[in-house]
């Protein structure tokens, strides 16, 4: 097990590596974490494991981590004594579960902790979704909930409403013989929708630095999100929804890094203008 697992995953990914059960006096690493008593990030060390041993008839285990079991880890703030916990299942990837195997678990994940764990949303990313933040938020509570499936569909819903949008902005830009060429598709992909012919057609709006080669983002973020939502069971969309927010936030930060050169430029061109001063008769 290492830190970072009990410092950033949310509650049901899984942290697969090999490390030692049935240990128990098996320290855990130690962590840092906020303290609401000291007001700031402080290390954290485990507590010493004071009643060991399974609980009759469950799968608790306040003693050792064991495949199959759930453990109770307590945690305290080094400076101050302020309790942290976390309730963790270990499991053998081989799902060859028995009581005599011991020798090393496969992965590790929390069930519950305590305070809750909370995911920190970016400002940055927050700002570049603009009026999409909302979606993305409930997107990002679902995965704190290890509910991965959820995630994945708001991820997907704010593609598509932000390809609503370039397609908008798209028949505002046109005029003459293109808008009314775009407007014949637009209607063709509106009696047929797809989510890859509508980005197809939206996709002369995004800025240049965000199709590196030509490429288009969108359609392999749209692809990735509805391939999650389609073939991937619960388990399996836990873990691919994270990995999906990345490229999504990615996207987002580099439509706002586009918009703000933009800006910058006609900053820049209007300052290059006044410095010229009035054009020469
Ligand atoms: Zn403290």
């Amino acid at each position: 097990m290492n830190a970072k697992f009990l410092e950033t995953f949310p509650l049901g990914k899984k942290f697969a590596g090999q490390f030692p059960t049935t240990v128990e006096g098996y320290q855990c690493p130690a962590i840092h974490l906020w303290c609401e008593k000291c007001k700031r990030e402080q290390t954290f060390n485990e507590r010493k494991r004071a009643r060991p041993g399974p609980v009759a008839g469950t799968a608790l285990d306040f003693g050792s981590m064991s495949v199959g079991r759930t453990s109770f880890l307590v945690y305290l703030c080094a400076a101050c004594g302020w309790p942290r916990s976390f309730l963790v299942e270990v499991g053998d990837i081989t799902e060859t579960h028995s009581p005599t195997y011991s020798a090393h678990a496969k992965w590790i994940r929390k069930l519950g902790q305590s305070p809750p764990w909370r995911m920190e949303i970016s400002k940055e990313v927050e700002k570049a979704l603009g009026d999409l933040a909302g979606l993305y938020r409930k997107g990002f509570e679902c995965e704190g909930e290890s509910f991965g499936i959820g995630a994945l569909a708001y991820y997907r819903r704010i593609v598509e409403d932000f390809v609503l949008v370039l397609l908008e902005q798209k028949a505002k830009r046109l005029e003459g013989e293109e808008l009314a060429a775009f407007q014949a598709m637009r209607a063709a992909l509106d009696q047929n929708w797809t989510g890859s012919d509508a980005i197809d057609l939206a996709k002369s709006e995004l800025p240049p630095e965000v199709r590196p080669g030509d490429a288009n983002p969108l359609t392999l973020l749209y692809a990735s999100l509805s391939e999650g939502l389609h073939v991937q069971s619960d388990e399996e969309s836990v873990e691919r929804a994270p990995e999906a927010r990345e490229l999504l936030e990615e996207f987002f930060l580099q439509m706002q890094r586009a918009k703000d050169s933009q800006a910058f430029a006609s900053l820049v061109a209007k300052a290059n203008r006044r410095r010229s001063g009035p054009p020469q008769e």
